[in-house]
């Protein structure tokens, strides 16, 4: 087995040409047959909708949308909707297809999808922003359903989204189907611990990767970049558990003690600021300067692509666990590695939400609603099976986690490809 084969990517690549290159890496590793690799390459169905709505103002505008459903071998496909300006269909395809083996890595029975519309939320109304949802709602009718397709919120979406999502499709068929989307609010059957799920899922895998380097976790320094939902819960839960937070950022900067901060104590500084620098008793810092920071344990939790080759050798975590998608490069993939970092690759470190999202399905269906001890317990024995399964293929296969996580599943969608046979 080949150890550095997922960094013979260039860093330029689109996200839909690293997504392809890693299954062409993966098909290799696995000696996929040629069909399925095929298959798996091109998304089961592609739609692109224009959305018209009328401004506040009165004038008509017309917002191009899309929803990508991967693959569905295993499942109805499963994906979150993003509102942005930069939205493309090559970007909604790679993470659709990201959705696809993050789903058969954590063992959730769903394909992969992901929607967008292209709009600027800052720039629009919250009437108009639910005039949108509301129409790309119905644009999608044919291909969403809960057994068809589940969407979730993603960047610039949220549980009011979903709501009215749920809200549109349940006027169509005439009775409340809340297990069409997830992420809902809980008033409308949304789940017990969803908000903090995916940062929960990130410390699973923090928790077990410290076993596995037999780092104690009480005393650990920890950095954390990105300041939003699953920074500030990671940061919290993190030092609820006896970690030291030396650093967190969020998009104005970073601060820094090395005593340690209270979480809890920035979140509202960060409330009456509408940021975290300036913190009393803390250092301003850059992002820049807190992912080079001496810690225990690094948490990119805000974009793609901040560690990249120009800084990789700087970082100095013992674990960096990717709660956000995509923010390590392929480049910088190779340096983590060669410096011994133990990385946690997103498809695995941030599969909590998606973890979660399948609860609050599964509740729906069955019209029950769990406890949030009963979620977080479930949520722990799929991150953990998930991490020790993706650990074991990475020492069987003498690779690194993130290769690991890929063979894990690629390969398990792979399996069901070939058991359900072509048709006709
Ligand atoms: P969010 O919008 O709530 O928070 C993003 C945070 O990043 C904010 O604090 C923002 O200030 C900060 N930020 C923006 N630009 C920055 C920069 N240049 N440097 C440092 N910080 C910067 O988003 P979120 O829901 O917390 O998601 C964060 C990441 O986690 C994203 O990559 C997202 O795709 C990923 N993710 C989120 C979930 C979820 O359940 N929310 C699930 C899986 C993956």
């Amino acid at each position: 087995m080949r150890k550095d084969v997922v960094y013979y990517m260039r860093e330029n690549l689109s996200p839909l040409d690293v997504a392809l290159e890693q299954l062409r890496i993966v098909a290799e590793e696995i000696d996929l047959e040629l069909g399925i690799h095929e298959v798996l390459k091109h998304p089961k169905r592609s739609l692109i909708v224009s959305v018209p709505i009328r401004l506040d103002n009165g004038e008509v505008n017309v917002f191009m949308g899309c929803r990508v459903q991967h693959n569905d071998a295993r499942g109805p496909c499963k994906g979150g909707i993003r509102y942005h300006p930069d939205v493309t269909l090559d970007e909604v395809t790679a993470l659709a297809m990201w959705m696809t083996w993050k789903c058969a890595v954590v063992d959730i029975p769903y394909g992969g999808a992901k929607g967008g519309v292209c709009c600027n939320t800052k720039e629009l109304t919250k009437s108009e922003v639910e005039r949108i949802t509301r129409r790309y709602t119905t644009m999608l009718l044919e291909v969403i359903g809960p057994y068809r397709d589940v969407a979730a919120p993603d960047m610039y979406t949220n549980g009011q989204t979903m709501a009215w999502i749920m809200d549109t499709y349940s006027h169509y068929k005439g009775y409340r189907v809340p297990e069409v989307v997830t992420g809902k609010p809980i008033v409308v059957g949304g789940s017990e611990g969803r908000v903090e799920a995916t940062s929960l899922g990130v410390v699973f895998c923090i928790k077990e990767a410290a076993k596995h380097l037999k780092m104690r976790l009480k005393g650990a320094t920890c950095a954390i970049q990105g300041f939003g939902n699953v920074g500030w819960n990671a940061a919290n839960i993190l030092h609820k558990m006896g970690g030291k937070i030396v650093a967190v950022s969020d998009s104005t900067g970073g601060i820094y003690n090395s005593d340690g901060i209270n979480p809890s104590k920035i979140y509202q500084h960060k409330e009456k600021t509408g940021s975290v620098v300036n913190f009393k008793g803390t250092k301003n810092i850059t992002n820049e300067e807190l992912l080079e920071l001496k810690c225990d344990i690094l948490v990119p939790a805000a974009l793609e692509n901040q560690i990249t080759k120009a800084n990789a050798n700087k970082i100095k975590a013992k674990i960096v666990a990717e709660a956000a998608n995509g923010p390590t490069t392929p480049e910088a993939d190779k340096i983590l590695l060669q410096k011994g970092i133990f990385l946690v690759p997103d498809i695995l470190a941030n599969s909590g939400g998606v973890t979660s999202s399948y609860f609050e399905w599964v509740q729906n269906l069955t019209r029950e609603h769990w406890t949030v001890e009963e979620t977080n317990k479930k949520l722990e024995e799929k991150m953990v099976k998930a991490f020790d399964d993706v650990n074991r293929i990475s020492k069987k296969e003498e690779t690194n986690m993130r290769l690991a996580a890929l063979i894990l599943g690629v390969g398990r969608v792979a399996d069901a490809i070939r058991t359900l046979g072509l048709w006709p």
